[in-house]
């Protein structure tokens, strides 16, 4: 659609449900990311029920036509804390009517960052998870650096296991080292396997093919600030695991190399 701006339906509407999203101005993550989940059910963030403990608004400067677009709503809020990093959260100057004067202020600071559109927030996923009780192994890395590691590590991971990591840095490129590797080794590692993807989804190109045994994976640089590490474990046998850091950097040549390695 086209000239509706960026908007979408609060739930399900029954049988197919337009999102409006215009060419000019809607078309990014975050963006797309936000009116889906109000499709999804979700109210915006400042909304939430409990928000007064968390902001201000600022109705002095919000016109009263546009007054409703901060009404505060009876969420469910599945248990989950107030998240300032929302993907559904509005900015400072959100409607505001008078030139530098926020509409939003948030407490007790009051330069909390609020009205991100990178994407998804880490609550943003689990909220998501947890109001359709989705049982998922997934996992959402979005500081500058930091690490993960297999369940239980590093103690054995479980069988039958299947999880991603989607790590995204706020900028530069992701590098991801592995400090610890040991997966169940298996002729072309079609038994526990890991495989590292060169962006946000498994449908982005291959930095590493399945890989199992005990050999350390090199360090790894992604060409974005997206990259996605899967882990699939088989019905038996299972090992310690692996454990990797990651962090944001600038490179200058990204160097792709496409590995299927096992010890057999
Ligand atoms: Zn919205």
């Amino acid at each position: 659609m086209s000239s509706q701006g960026c908007a979408s339906y609060l739930g399900r509407i029954g049988g197919g449900q337009m999102v409006a999203l215009d060419m000019g101005g809607c078309m990014h993550r975050g963006i797309i990311q936000h009116e889906l989940n109000h499709a999804l059910g979700f109210y915006h963030e400042h909304s939430r029920s409990d928000r007064d403990n968390y902001l201000t608004i600022m109705y002095q400067y919000i016109s009263p036509g546009q007054a409703n677009n901060f009404n505060k709503q009876n969420t469910n809020n599945l248990g989950l804390e107030y998240d300032y990093t929302s993907v559904m959260h509005y900015n400072s100057f959100a409607f505001s009517n008078t030139s530098g004067q926020p509409t939003i202020v948030t407490i007790p600071a009051p330069n909390i960052p609020i009205g991100q559109r990178d994407g998804l927030s880490v609550l943003d996923v689990s909220k998501i998870n947890r109001l359709y009780q989705c049982n998922v192994c997934a996992y959402l890395l979005n500081e500058k650096n930091g690490s993960l590691t297999s369940a239980n590590y590093p103690s054995a991971y479980p069988n039958n296991a299947s999880c991603v990591w989607l790590i995204r840095t706020p900028s530069n490129q992701v590098a991801l080292n592995f400090v610890a590797f040991d997966v169940q080794s298996s002729p072309n590692c079609t038994s526990d396997y890991i495989r590292i993807y060169d962006g946000p989804t498994k449908r982005d190109p291959l930095l590493v093919d399945r890989t199992c045994g005990t050999l350390l994976i090199p360090p790894i640089i992604a060409s974005t600030n997206q990259l996605l590490v899967e882990f699939s474990s088989d019905s038996s046998v299972t090992e310690a695991g692996f454990k990797a850091s990651y962090s944001s950097g600038k490179v200058l040549h990204t160097k792709y190399f496409i590995l299927t390695w096992y010890s057999l």
